[in-house]
């Protein structure tokens, strides 16, 4: 199969001539991860491909209690879910093309739990979809619930056929990572970006509130800096570190597929034993 992904980095994905069959899927740890990366995901729907988004923790944490009447992790979670179905409304995103999860979390701090039960609802949804790509925030990452989506999707890409390509997006929470691919975008997408960040209206009024400035301007001062850092000539830009994870072997151990060559190794390991 064609290698779309080798070749010059950073790579333009707005220059990609990706098969029409492939699926997009995000995996995202929070319902507004799907909007910072709005862009990518309009340009790669106007081309007509299919585009799936499975929102794994409705995260109420992210809500203030002046924000929510009654400030319940039930009514702040089911605030957070209609602001992201406004937002795919917004975008043009289809009802069953997005889901809620709703996987486990644990107080204090509402985050998700490293566990069975979260990790094997996300596998049965996303081993449905076969989506070829999955996007995701960058594991290297301050947020725990980031950490873990990035954890989990090196397990699913050990134990399912599908997807074998994550697009690993910059965050404003992101510690460091690789520009591999960007998709640089105007004034005008900007601003088309801006009000669908703004449909997550509790989390601008609390960027605001705490911050001094818009969930908006929290995103698109990260696509500036893409932008600037990328040397282009456009303003802004999102920018993601490509990973490509080897097909699951009938014999792998599933959790012990890492990119640093563990995987590598240990198939090299087995080949030599093999006679011939
Ligand atoms: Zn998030």
């Amino acid at each position: 199969m064609k290698d779309f992904f080798q070749g010059r980095r950073p790579l333009r994905l707005d220059a990609l001539d990706l098969p029409i069959t492939w699926g997009f899927c995000v995996l995202a740890p929070h319902p507004d991860d799907f909007d910072a990366l709005g862009v990518t995901l309009r340009h790669f729907a106007n081309r007509g491909h299919d585009i799936r988004l499975l929102v794994l923790s409705s995260s109420a944490n992210g809500v203030e209690d002046s924000f929510c009447d009654p400030p319940t992790p039930e009514a702040k979670a089911a605030l957070r879910e209609e602001e992201q179905k406004a937002s795919c409304r917004f975008f043009g995103l289809p009802e069953d093309r997005f889901e809620f999860l709703r996987l486990p979390v644990a107080e204090p701090g509402g985050f998700l739990v490293d566990g069975a039960e979260g990790y094997s609802v996300l596998k049965v949804r996303l081993g449905r979809l076969s989506a070829d790509i999955a996007l995701l925030p960058h594991g290297r990452d301050s947020n725990p619930d980031h950490r873990l989506a990035y954890t989990w999707w090196g397990r699913l890409a050990a134990e399912l056929p599908r997807p074998r390509t994550a697009w690993l997006a910059r965050d404003p929470k992101t510690i460091d990572m690789r520009d591999d691919a960007f998709l640089p975008f105007d004034d005008a997408a900007a601003r088309w970006k801006a009000e669908l960040l703004r449909f997550h209206m509790s989390q601008h009024r609390r960027n605001l509130a705490t911050r001094g400035y818009g969930f908006d301007e929290r995103i698109l001062r990260v696509n500036r800096e893409n932008a600037r850092r990328l040397g282009i000539p456009e303003p802004f830009a999102e920018s993601f570190e490509i990973e490509v994870r080897p097909a699951p072997r009938p014999f792998a151990r599933p959790t012990d597929v890492t990119r640093s060559g563990a995987f590598l190794g240990w198939t090299k390991k087995l080949r030599s034993r093999r006679p011939g």
